[in-house]
């Protein structure tokens, strides 16, 4: 008796114990968060757009949402018996200079006068007033020479692109694309997609990000997307210092800062070409005149969502008072804020007298940005588009917009040419960007290149309300080529065919022109592997 009661005893006291024990534990693990004991306004909080998440563990890639690897042996998997990671030997010491994924080895210079020819191409570029079939030669990256004959033996590689298009690398200048936060629910966030997954299969190049980021948090995305991507992303910098994160933020005049904002532009200037003003709903002005002054630091234009309708702000006023010529209005096919005259449908005076003074109009047609009953009687009215754009986010690439290419058919479908929307997503959106350099096949560009062909069927084309076009014509994008290399090719046309005896081209030339492996060395390729044999 007395015996069982000492052991019931000691239980107690372990117990006791074990709940001193867990308590210490949980005051200890309690004392790691850190204690919010002053509360600030959340919008004056420095914002990383990783605000949510935990401090990842120091390295040398600083990678804050990465998981944190434990080097094998030590790890929680150790003591479960699970497989574990396994740190790549000398990989990310190399931060910054990362290796590409994929890519051919090193191999012999190249003295002929082009890495890359692309023949019997029908040449679109309208910088250059080209439409007609064309060679495009390839040297260094750049554009070398466009002409009616180049001659195959001064390539080190020809494309036969006869029937298809060639033009140049299409650019998109309203995506959204800060995509690394783990912020959910927003565009600085979850909402974003990565270029490179849906940039090359479309033909383009270059994309913009709209004002995904603000100055608070514009390096954050700088280092995490823009300079981890074979996609050109330039940006528009929101004029909300913590960018796009929803209503919270945006609607936060006391965040809305032309000083700061113009000068984290002018520290980038390769990288930042605009201000954005998205999304806002209240009355005032303030947001647009903050952005206008940021540019006007900056010396870039502004692109303007204009958010709510409000009757405080009119859109005539904004186009005719606010803005500068050469800013830029998207979203002009939404209807939402007085795009369409209420009477003739077509174009309203706002929009007619914006395009008079210079004002830019981009269709950014987005998720719900786009419908069939704007676009179609402004188009006939004879308002066409001054670019094209996707506003490509997590809900747009899947419901009415898709992507560019899918853009581009659309407006086909309205009646326009593809040489307009070869223009519109071309030469057009550059010059509104303040990018000449871009969008055209002009000698000494860079080699940003689209090869497109047309297919031509039955097709639907969707807008934000869920009702469609039909149309005959759908733009297809063969092959990419981003600063003279082949990085997107749909049907192989840059390829041999697989029981090609002989090469086309030297093998050892292939890393000039492709980011694409070479073909191995035949020997390789014919003879069958020698069955491993026991010792
Ligand atoms: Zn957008």
């Amino acid at each position: 008796m007395s015996q069982k009661l000492a052991v019931i005893a000691v239980r107690a006291l372990f117990g006791a114990m074990l709940t001193v024990a867990v308590a210490a534990q949980a005051q200890a693990v309690g004392d790691q968060v850190p204690q919010q004991t002053t509360r600030v306004p959340e919008t004056s909080v420095p914002v990383s757009a990783n605000a949510y998440q935990n401090q990842g563990p120091p390295g040398p890639s600083e990678c804050r949402g990465c998981f944190p690897v434990t080097p094998a042996g030590q790890g929680p998997n150790q003591e479960a018996g699970l497989p574990q990671a396994v740190p790549q030997q000398g990989g990310s010491a190399a931060a910054g200079a990362h290796p590409p994924r994929v890519g051919p080895p090193p191999t012999e210079p190249n003295s002929l006068p082009y890495d890359l020819l692309l023949q019997n191409g029908h040449v679109i570029d309208a910088k250059n007033n080209i439409d007609a079939v064309m060679d495009v030669g390839i040297k260094d990256g750049k554009i070398a020479a466009v002409s009616q004959h180049l001659d195959a033996k001064d390539a080190a590689k020809t494309i036969d692109a006869t029937g298809y298009y060639v033009t140049p690398g299409l650019v998109d200048i309203h995506t959204h694309d800060y995509a690394s936060t783990g912020e959910a629910r927003s565009y600085a966030g979850d909402w974003g997609i990565w270029p490179d997954g849906f940039t090359f299969r479309t033909g383009v190049t270059t994309v913009c990000d709209a004002g995904s980021s603000g100055w608070r948090n514009f390096e954050d995305f700088k280092e995490h997307v823009i300079d981890r991507e074979q996609t050109r992303v330039l940006a528009f910098i929101n004029i909300v210092g913590a960018g796009m994160r929803g209503v919270r933020f945006e609607d936060n005049l006391d965040d809305m800062q032309m000083v700061p904002t113009g000068y984290m532009a002018l520290r980038y200037p390769d990288t930042i070409i605009g201000v954005k003003s998205a999304h806002f709903t209240g009355p005032e002005w303030e947001p647009y005149i903050q952005a206008v002054g940021a540019g006007n630091i900056a010396h870039i234009p502004v692109m303007i969502d204009y958010g709510a309708n409000r009757i405080e702000r009119p859109l005539y006023d904004l186009l005719t008072k606010y803005l500068r010529p050469g800013d830029i209005y998207t979203h002009t096919y939404s209807g939402l804020r007085g795009e369409q005259d209420v009477m003739t449908l077509g174009p309203s005076k706002a929009l007619i007298e914006g395009r008079k003074r210079g004002i830019y109009f981009d269709a950014g047609t987005g998720g719900g940005s786009f419908r069939f009953r704007v676009a179609v009687p402004l188009i006939k009215a004879g308002f066409l588009p001054d670019s094209l754009s996707t506003d490509l986010h997590a809900d747009s690439m899947n419901s009415s917009t898709k992507d560019m290419l899918n853009v581009m058919s659309k407006f086909m479908a309205m009646g326009l040419t593809l040489q307009q929307v070869v223009a519109d997503t071309t030469w057009h959106p550059a010059r509104e960007i303040q990018r000449p350099e871009l969008g055209n096949l002009s000698v000494g560009a860079t080699a940003d290149v689209a090869v497109l062909s047309e297919e031509h069927g039955k097709f639907g084309f969707l807008d934000m309300d869920n009702t469609k076009m039909m149309g005959d014509t759908r733009v297809i994008c063969e092959l990419t080529i981003r600063a003279g290399k082949v990085v997107y090719d749909l049907n192989g046309i840059s390829m041999d065919a697989w029981n090609d005896e002989h090469p086309s081209s030297n093998p050892q030339m292939a890393n000039h022109w492709t980011v694409f492996r070479p073909r191995p060395p035949l020997p390789e390729q014919i003879t069958p592997r020698q069955p491993v044999t026991q010792q």
